[in-house]
């Protein structure tokens, strides 16, 4: 797994490698913005401390001008639901007055494995989209990771990508910096998006993403350090955490519950390939007992964007009669059942778990073909109403 720094612990990291970066602090409460913002002097941007990309579309990101507007963006994000992660800190930041956003940024190829440096003068916007609509935009040159990278492959790359050639240096030079940061912090992402270009020729990290290998952290102790504070605000991770399950947030709508890393990820293309979003990742474990099912049914129920649910469950040590009472006891609690649940079980005992299941609260089917196009169709059915 990664652990992925906030933006203000890679900007940090970034400073102190010499990549320029605005000033700012963090703050956590409505008089911290406004009195950073005062000492830094106006424009700032307020931007929300969690992780998630696209903030400033979401509404995390504000520009102010004077104090009374930064106490108005201070306790409009402070405490905001952003995507599901609640803020507790943003970073208050001298605004850039910018010409040009460029995107930079470095990452493992593993289709060449090799990473590759990225660079595209379409900065600023999401990066994935870039990719996906106009692939030339982004320049790419593999790095050999036993010599690291070259300076001339960095200036390649920025040639590649037609950079102004006022800034081609300086946009090297940091790209170089990234790489160099990316293979001695054990990065897996490092990326900045944007870059900003002043009308002066100025080059700086308007914004920071770093992902790093949390089995190197060992070996990081700098990072390690910061831990703890990258901890997501994300209450159902924390739920997770503390329920002992392997689970990612995604963005979709149709939950899902297995055990096993590999079924569940089979569930999950199974749901993206009958056309619907996979909402979570939730891998409950081997030997899942009752109230672990009851928990995993918790979580997912606790999910505001998850319209319906999935269980594949393969019976090995985890018994299929085990698990079908422990979604019955889960789901006797409610009056009404919240979300519309499909089962799919196979393995041990799955015949006595199909017998046992309370047809009246979960919809059975037969096979994980048939109970994901049934999961997706109830939650298309949702967001029709
Ligand atoms: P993200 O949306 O989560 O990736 O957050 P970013 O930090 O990349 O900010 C998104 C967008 O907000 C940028 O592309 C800018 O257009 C705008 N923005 C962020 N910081 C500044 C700033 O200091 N000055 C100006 N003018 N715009 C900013
Ligand atoms: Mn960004």
């Amino acid at each position: 797994m990664d652990m992925r720094l906030h933006e203000y612990q890679a900007k940090d990291v970034f400073a102190d490698a010499g990549i320029p970066t605005p000033e700012s602090q963090l703050a956590s409460d409505v008089d911290g913005v406004v009195s950073a913002a005062d000492e830094i002097g106006y424009p700032v941007a307020v931007k929300a401390q969690v992780h998630v990309g696209g903030r400033g579309k979401a509404g995390g990101i504000e520009l102010v001008d004077d104090a009374d507007e930064a106490r108005e963006a201070a306790d409009s994000i402070l405490g905001m639901d952003l995507k599901g992660y609640h803020v507790e800190q943003v970073l208050v930041e001298e605004a850039v007055d910018f010409t040009n956003e460029l995107y930079v940024g470095i990452t493992m190829d593993r289709g060449e494995g090799k990473p590759v440096a990225m660079v595209s003068t379409k900065g600023g916007v999401n990066i994935e989209e870039v990719a996906e609509e106009d692939p030339d935009a982004i320049a790419r040159e593999h790095v050999d990771p036993s010599f690291g990278m070259h300076p001339y492959q960095a200036r390649k790359a920025v040639y590649d990508a037609g950079v102004d050639e006022a800034v081609a240096r300086d946009v090297s030079s940091i790209l170089k910096t990234l790489y160099d940061l990316w293979e001695n912090k054990d990065g897996s992402d490092v990326e900045i998006n944007p870059l900003m270009i002043t009308a002066d020729d100025e080059v700086i990290a308007a914004d920071a993403v770093m992902n790093v290998d949390e089995d190197a952290l060992f070996r990081q102790p700098e990072l390690a350090e910061m831990e703890e504070e990258a901890a997501s605000g994300d209450e159902l991770e924390q739920k997770a955490d503390e329920y002992n399950f392997d689970y990612v947030r995604l963005s979709g709508n149709t939950g899902i519950i297995g055990n096993g890393a590999g079924l569940v990820m089979t569930t999950l293309d199974l749901v993206d390939h009958y056309g619907g979003e996979p909402a979570n990742f939730l891998d409950v474990g081997g030997g899942a007992k009752a109230e672990r099912i009851a928990n995993a049914l918790d979580m997912v129920f606790s999910d505001d964007n998850v319209d319906s649910v999935v269980f594949n469950i393969f019976g090995g040590i985890t018994r299929g009669d085990e698990v079908a009472r422990g979604i019955n006891e889960a789901l006797e609690q409610f009056d009404e059942i919240p979300k519309p649940v499909v089962v799919r079980l196979a393995g041990t005992n799955w015949e006595e778990g199909m017998e046992i299941l309370n047809e009246d609260l979960v919809t059975v089917e037969q096979t994980l073909e048939d109970a994901v196009q049934r999961a997706v169709e109830y939650a298309e059915e949702v967001n029709e109403q």
